[in-house]
C-alpha cells in the first residue's frame, strides 16, 4: 500500500509518497511559490532531484498558478515514466494530509467527509495562518483524486487528552465556553511518534512510562506524556507560547502587550508579528533565527549570542522540571527535531543542568547527530533518549489505520 502525505501551507505544499509495506518514503519534494511568480517544484526520488520550474511547467502544459495545479504537477511527477515511481494515479491507496487545528472536536484523526470540512472551516479561527491551506490543499485532492480516502491528521489532536487544569487559563471561564480560548498545544504528531519510537527503544509499555519529549527545532514545544497520553505541553492556545524559538517569543508578562501598545505606540497586530516574527533567539542575539549561526557567533564570543543559548538551554530545563512535578516523576527524555537530533552540545547542557533527576549524560552516546539511541549513562534513574521525529511516516500510519 502507498499512501501520500500532504503538508498545505499557504503558499507552498511538501509531499511524501510512502511505501507501507517498508515504511518508507520512495518518492518526496516540495512546491515553493505556489500562486507567485517563480513556482517551483523540487521532486526526489532516492538520491535524484528533478527541478521543475516555469519553463518545465510550460513545457508540461501544467504551471503552477494554484494548489489545485501544485497537486496535480506533484501527481504528474510522481507518474512520469522519467522521474515518477508509479504508473498510475491509482496505487495511491489514500492521502494524509496535515491539518494544524482540529479544536476541541477532534482527539484522533479522522476520514474526511463534508462533516469534517466543516468544522475545519470552523477551526480556521483558531489558526487563520494554517487551517484555510490545510483546507486549499484537501479541496484540491479531491477534485483530482475524487474517489481516494483522505484523512486529516491533527497537530492539535494528540494534546486533546489534557486535563483541564492544564489546559484552562485563569481568564473568566464564559472566554474558554464562548470563544474556546484554552491551550491546544501543537507538534502532538512528532511528540506521539516519539514517544512511541521511545518507548520501543526502551523494550517498555508506553502505558506504563512517564515520558517528556522535547520537541527543539525552529518552533519548540515540550510536552509531558504519562502512559502514552499527552498531559501537558508548553505551547498553548497559539505555537507561540511556551519556549524561546527560533522567533518566537514564547511565554512573556501578558501585561506587556499592553504596556507597549502604550510606551510605543504600536497596533495590537504589530505587537503580535514583533512576538511571533522578530523575537525568540533572533530577537535575543540580534544574529539569527537559526542555532548553528548563534552557536558560530557565541564560539566567537558575542555575548548576546550566548545570552540566546542560555535563555534556550533555561527555558528546556524549566519545562522539564516543570513537568516532572506534572506527573510526579519521569521515566525518560527525549529530544528530536532539527536543534534535539543534531546538537549534542544543547542537549548536553540540559541534561547537566536537571542532573538532580537522577540523569547524566554518556559524552560518548550524545556524540550523534539524527540516531535514535539512548544518550544517559547505564547507571541513570532517568534515561534521556536521541529519537529522530517522522510527522510524514505517523500520518501515514494514522491513514493507514483509518483506512
Ligand atoms: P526544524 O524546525 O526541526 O527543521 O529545525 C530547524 C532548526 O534546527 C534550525 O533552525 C537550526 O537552528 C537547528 N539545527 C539544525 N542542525 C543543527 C546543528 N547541527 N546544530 C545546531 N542546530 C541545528
Amino acid at each position: 500500500m502507498k499512501i501520500l502525505v500532504l503538508n498545505c501551507g499557504s503558499s507552498s505544499l511538501k509531499y511524501q509518497l510512502i511505501d507501507m509495506t517498508n515504511q518508507q518514503a520512495i518518492a518526496n519534494g516540495l512546491v515553493e511559490r505556489i500562486g507567485l511568480p517563480g513556482a517551483i517544484l523540487t521532486h526526489r526520488k532516492g538520491a535524484d532531484k528533478f527541478v521543475i520550474d516555469h519553463e518545465k511547467q510550460l513545457a508540461n502544459g501544467l504551471v503552477i498558478t494554484d494548489h489545485k495545479t501544485a497537486v496535480a504537477l506533484v501527481i504528474k511527477a510522481l507518474t512520469c515514466d522519467k522521474i515518477g515511481i508509479i504508473t498510475s494515479m491509482d496505487e495511491i491507496s489514500a492521502v494524509g494530509h496535515r491539518v494544524v487545528h482540529g479544536g476541541e472536536k477532534y482527539a484522533s484523526s479522522v476520514i474526511i467527509n463534508a462533516d469534517v470540512m466543516k468544522v475545519l472551516n470552523e477551526c480556521s479561527k483558531l489558526a487563520p495562518l494554517h487551517n484555510p491551506a490545510n483546507i486549499t490543499g484537501i479541496m484540491a485532492c479531491q477534485e483530482l483524486m475524487p474517489t481516494t480516502p483522505m484523512v486529516a491528521v491533527f497537530d492539535t489532536a494528540f494534546h486533546q487528552t489534557m486535563p483541564v487544569e492544564a489546559y484552562i487559563y485563569s481568564l473568566p471561564y464564559e472566554i474558554y465556553t464562548e470563544h474556546k480560548v484554552r491551550r491546544y498545544g501543537f507538534h502532538g504528531t512528532s511528540h506521539k511518534y516519539v514517544a512511541n519510537e521511545a518507548a520501543k527503544l526502551l523494550g517498555k509499555n508506553l502505558n506504563e512510562l512517564k515520558i517528556i519529549t522535547c520537541h527543539l527545532g525552529n518552533g519548540a514545544s515540550v510536552a509531558a506524556i504519562k502512559h502514552g497520553k499527552s498531559v501537558d505541553t508548553s505551547m498553548g492556545f497559539t505555537p507561540l507560547a511556551g519556549l524561546t524559538m527560533g522567533t518566537r517569543c514564547g511565554d512573556i508578562d501578558p501585561s506587556i502587550i499592553a504596556y507597549l501598545a502604550h510606551e510605543m505606540d504600536l497596533s495590537v497586530d504589530e505587537i503580535d508579528n514583533m512576538m511571533n516574527k522578530k523575537s525568540g533567539v533572533l530577537g535575543l542575539s540580534g544574529i539569527s533565527s537559526d542555532f548553528r549561526d548563534i552557536e558560530t557567533a557565541a564560539e566567537q564570543g558575542n555575548q548576546r549570542a550566548q545570552l540566546a543559548l542560555d535563555v534556550f538551554t533555561y527555558h528546556v530545563k524549566k519545562y522539564i522540571g516543570a513537568y516532572a512535578a506534572a506527573m510526579n516523576g519521569v521515566d525518560a527524555i527525549v529530544f528530536t527535531a532539527g536543534l534535539g537530533e543534531n546538537d549534542k552540545v544543547t542537549r548536553a547542557n540540559v541534561i547537566e543542568g536537571i542532573s538532580f533527576l537522577g540523569v547524566n549524560i554518556d559524552a560518548e552516546k550524545n556524540n550523534v547527530r539524527g540516531q535514535a539511541r539512548i544518550i544517559s549513562t547505564n547507571d541513570s534513574k532517568v534515561t534521556a533518549l536521541l529519537i529522530p521525529t517522522n510527522e510524514e511516516l505517523m500520518i501515514a500510519q494514522e491513514t493507514q489505520e483509518l483506512i
